[in-house]
């Protein structure tokens, strides 16, 4: 699909809205992306935004890395839905659920985290506690650290029997178990039932959202579907190669959803 058939399907939706899920990560794409994930901020205007969408809309979803408690005071909205720490947890009218499969590793992230502590928090790593998975940020240390800081959650987490992954300035290790925001779009799709989703990401771990938006879409639960990319500097370029329609930054983002009200 090329930007301007995107354009069109938006304004499509627009009409259709009860039908309509809108899905989204969260930094790098409602949130500019700053040197440490404290600093974050949605803007006033895009939170109003996000309000009306979601009185108009099916559903309105923040699908975010973060622990689910932080992807919620981002945002700050209670009605919407947030799936929080890649899919292994969920928020939605003031209770958070872990997903069941995850929690016999619990102990083994909070030993990764401590040992990331002692060995990478002096050399200016941040490390950010977060229960079910853990992430170690390198934005703004040395490049050196941030190597360093990668190929130790790797050792330690190959030890631990631990997935590990990495981002933008983030290493992350979590439960060997699937739960991405693939799984988190799954779950949404399944259960609230919307004819037509979107997904709007800008970095690595939004890809499973991309790829599982295709997936339902091909198993005949979405009629249609729109994967928003939002490129950055730092952004892989699949985010750009397989999205249906390219914004530039959290400016573009903001654009779409007001074009979507
Ligand atoms: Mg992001």
């Amino acid at each position: 699909m090329d930007n301007e058939a995107a354009l069109k399907q938006i304004e499509a939706w627009r009409e259709e809205a009860g039908s309509v899920a809108i899905l989204t990560d969260i930094d790098g794409t409602l949130a500019p992306i700053v040197p440490t994930p404290d600093m974050s901020e949605v803007s006033a205007e895009l939170r109003e935004l996000l309000r009306k969408l979601n009185d108009k809309y099916l559903l309105v979803a923040g699908i975010s890395g973060r622990k689910t408690e932080d992807a919620f005071d981002l945002i700050g909205i209670e009605e919407l839905v947030y799936f929080g720490n890649h899919g292994f947890e969920i928020l939605r009218d003031g209770e958070v659920e872990v997903v069941p499969e995850a929690l016999p590793y619990f102990e083994r992230v909070q030993e990764l985290e401590h040992r990331a502590k002692e060995e990478l928090a002096p050399m200016g790593a941040f490390v950010e506690e977060k229960g079910i998975t853990a992430s170690i940020h390198y934005r703004n240390v040395p490049p050196e650290v941030g190597e360093r800081s990668v190929e130790f959650v790797k050792a330690e987490g190959e030890r631990l029997g631990l997935r590990v992954t990495v981002g933008r300035g983030v290493v992350e290790a979590r439960p060997p178990v699937r739960a991405d925001k693939g799984t988190a779009v799954r779950t949404l799709v399944e259960e609230y039932r919307p004819r037509r989703a979107m997904f709007l990401g800008d970095d690595t771990t939004d890809l499973d959202a991309f790829r599982e938006l295709q997936a339902l879409h091909e198993e005949g639960l979405l009629e249609e579907i729109l994967r928003i990319g939002v490129e950055s500097d730092e952004g892989p370029p699949e985010i750009v190669a397989e999205a249906d329609l390219v914004v530039d930054g959290v400016g573009g983002v903001t654009n779409l959803l007001r074009a979507l009200l």
